[in-house]
């Protein structure tokens, strides 16, 4: 079944039919994470809600005013997650999350457009992709992709943006000639009879299932993270779209703007600031252990030379260090004086050090 949000991505509002409610304890998968639900399980006549699918996760929404949480495909069905169950026969206004659903249009489109231009122009084909909730990645199947290539890729992906170029959907049967020119990459293994691609006119012609933005300038930029090796033979590039660009800029610059007020200088000057700052606390840390390891011959020489040798000795110094400990039961290992020493780990409070020695007893 062809669902009303496949016809057309930009419908935000919906009037159908409940067909099926029956309760339900399947779990909730948001962005690859599952959790556990109890609630009902809703069919109506057609939805603009999506189904998860295609690599594309599924839309939220309202059916009325019951919040819709998950929607996922079984068979020919859109199935929708919901707390409160609804009488089949009731006419239902659906409304979608329009904030998550055009996120998720931006990475899927600004996908097909980086997988395109990765395919036609470097030769390099996407074998998987995955749209995270914060970025996605697509796989490459080489593991010979250089920067530069990645530059140049994203360099063109942003000039095809600003042409404006159309995007369309097509319907088409599966023995439809005109398919020869598309890729196959990311259909669902349920969409048999009636086929439906994504022409991104002049650059791409692509089956799919997913929910998508009618022209490239709405993809507004992409960006391109970085790269990584995948599985074996494998490449992931990671991306952000649109909106999660700037938003992701903008947690850039709060964290700019957090590191100048404690560094005390500009931005250009950070990397410098922290290597100084690397450089000194090592000093530091190594002046410290010179003196702490000093105080302990200190003790041990000052416990050596009382006067009766004392029987036990409770040392308890937080900063004491691993040597300063080996110098105490070293220098103390000979007069037969019981030692209990203990110290705690700076970087973690409520762990520390307890050291006890004394003469064996037969
Ligand atoms: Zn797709």
């Amino acid at each position: 079944m062809v669902f009303k949000c496949q016809e057309d991505s930009y419908i935000k509002e919906f009037c159908s039919t409940v067909i099926n409610c029956e309760p339900t304890n399947e779990s909730i998968i948001e962005y690859g994470k599952a959790s556990k639900f109890e609630g009902y399980q809703i069919i109506l006549e057609n939805t603009i809600l999506f189904p998860a699918g295609g690599g594309q996760p599924h839309d939220i929404g309202w059916l009325n005013n019951t919040e819709v949480v998950q929607v996922i495909r079984k068979g020919e069905d859109a199935v929708h997650f919901t707390r409160e169950p609804l009488e089949v026969g009731t006419n239902v206004t659906q409304r979608i999350n329009w904030e998550r659903r055009f996120d998720h249009m931006q990475q899927h489109s600004g996908q097909h457009l980086l997988s395109a231009i990765l395919e036609n122009e470097q030769n390099l084909v996407t074998t998987s992709w995955w749209l995270g909730a914060y970025e996605s990645y697509i796989e490459l199947d080489s593991t010979n992709v250089s920067p530069m290539v990645l530059e140049n890729t994203e360099k063109r992906c942003n000039e095809l943006i600003r042409e404006a170029i159309p995007v369309c959907v097509k319907f088409c049967k599966a023995d439809d000639p005109s398919l020869d020119v598309a890729h196959t990459r990311g259909l669902p293994k349920d969409c048999t009879e009636i086929i439906r691609t994504i022409c991104i006119k002049g650059v791409d012609e692509n089956l799919c299932c997913g929910t998508h933005v009618s022209n490239l300038s709405q993809l507004q930029s992409i960006k391109l993270l970085g790269m990584e090796a995948g599985k074996k033979g494998k490449t992931n590039v990671r991306f952000l779209v649109g909106n999660r660009v700037l938003g992701v800029f903008q947690s850039m610059l709060d964290r700019e703007k957090a590191l100048t007020g404690l560094l005390k200088n500009e931005p250009s000057k950070h990397e410098e600031l922290v290597q100084k700052l690397q450089k000194n606390l090592k000093i530091t840390n190594k002046n410290l252990q010179n003196v702490l390891s000093e105080l302990a011959q200190f003790e041990v020489d000052k416990i050596k030379s009382t006067n009766p040798t004392p029987m036990y000795v409770f040392i308890n110094k937080k900063e004491a260090t691993p040597e300063f400990n080996r110098i105490i039961c070293k220098g103390l290992e000979k007069e037969g004086t019981f030692v209990f020493s203990c110290s705690e780990e700076t970087d973690r409070p409520k762990e520390g050090q307890i050291i006890v020695q004394g003469l064996q007893i037969y």
